[in-house]
């Protein structure tokens, strides 16, 4: 069953339930000569309808991390669980419709088809996703609703190249709403943004989450995570400090006293 997108005036209840949990989770790439370990024993869990944050510098593993949580990697040990789905196990095919309908991707460089304007992007998706359930003679409605969502229903018509850096994200993040997924999941999505545009993409992110949605955020920038209801911090693979998020956190100073 399709959810409207339009804000309800309807509280949502209030954020408790763990929607995603990661345990002790890693991810070793073996070559013949060596082994280079990118994430080691990460277990945290985020909260349904929560704003979370995935923070650290360069080369940290974040990106990694959302491959594994997308589906689009496999962990080397550890799982993810889902609501109570647990992710590993699956075929590629399952996991790629698994994706379709449980999260919706937003990236550094927005990554919409330059030749096709802001709602054929959106509708682009809903093609892709089958709609998410919704009969095809509402995609074009629904493509516009998403719009909306993000602001920009004067400029359905635009190309990419005639929207500005903070609009084409929002457009991306329009496209990810397409199937109505209960997650979105951004890798660096200000990354590429001056602060005016990152301030608008990150707000309309963060008011996602007043539509039921939960938005799980990689940044490299400590005040934009700060701005999450709950964040991990991440090093050389290992959580190195977390608020909100039941983190398991690795201390590189282990006294042993
Ligand atoms: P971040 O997104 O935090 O910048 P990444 O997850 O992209 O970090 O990468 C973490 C580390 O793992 C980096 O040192 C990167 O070079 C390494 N890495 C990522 N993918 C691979 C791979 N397929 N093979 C070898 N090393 C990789
Ligand atoms: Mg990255």
């Amino acid at each position: 069953m399709q959810q409207p997108l339009s804000p309800s005036l309807t509280a949502f209840a209030p954020a408790g339930h763990p929607l995603v949990r990661v345990e002790h989770l890693s991810r070793v790439i073996s070559t013949r000569s060596q082994k280079t370990v990118i994430l080691s024993d990460v277990t945290f869990s985020v909260l349904e309808r929560s704003l979370f944050a995935i923070n650290g510098p360069s080369g940290s593993g974040k990106s990694t991390l959302l491959n594994m949580l997308t589906g689009v990697d496999r962990p080397t040990s550890g799982r993810v669980i889902f609501g109570n789905e647990e992710l590993g196990g699956r075929s590629e095919n399952a996991l790629a419709r698994w994706r379709g309908q449980h999260v919706g991707v937003i990236f550094q460089f927005f990554q919409l088809v330059p030749t096709l304007t802001a709602v054929e992007n959106v509708l682009l998706a809903l093609e892709l996703g089958k709609g998410g359930g919704l009969p095809k003679r509402d995609w074009r409605k629904r493509a516009q609703e998403c719009l909306e969502t993000v602001g920009l229903s004067a400029f359905a018509r635009r190309l990419p190249s005639e929207l500005s850096g903070g609009q084409q994200q929002r457009v991306a993040i329009a496209r990810a709403l397409a199937n109505n997924p209960p997650v979105l999941i951004a890798d660096e999505p200000t990354g590429n943004l001056d602060s005016r545009m990152a301030h608008e993409v990150f707000a309309t992110l963060a008011g996602l989450t007043q539509q039921g949605k939960t938005v799980i955020y990689v940044t490299h920038d400590r005040e934009l995570a700060a701005r999450a209801q709950a964040r991990i911090g991440l090093l050389d693979g290992c959580i190195v400090e977390q608020q909100g998020a039941n983190a398991l956190l690795v201390s590189s100073t282990e006294g042993g006293q």
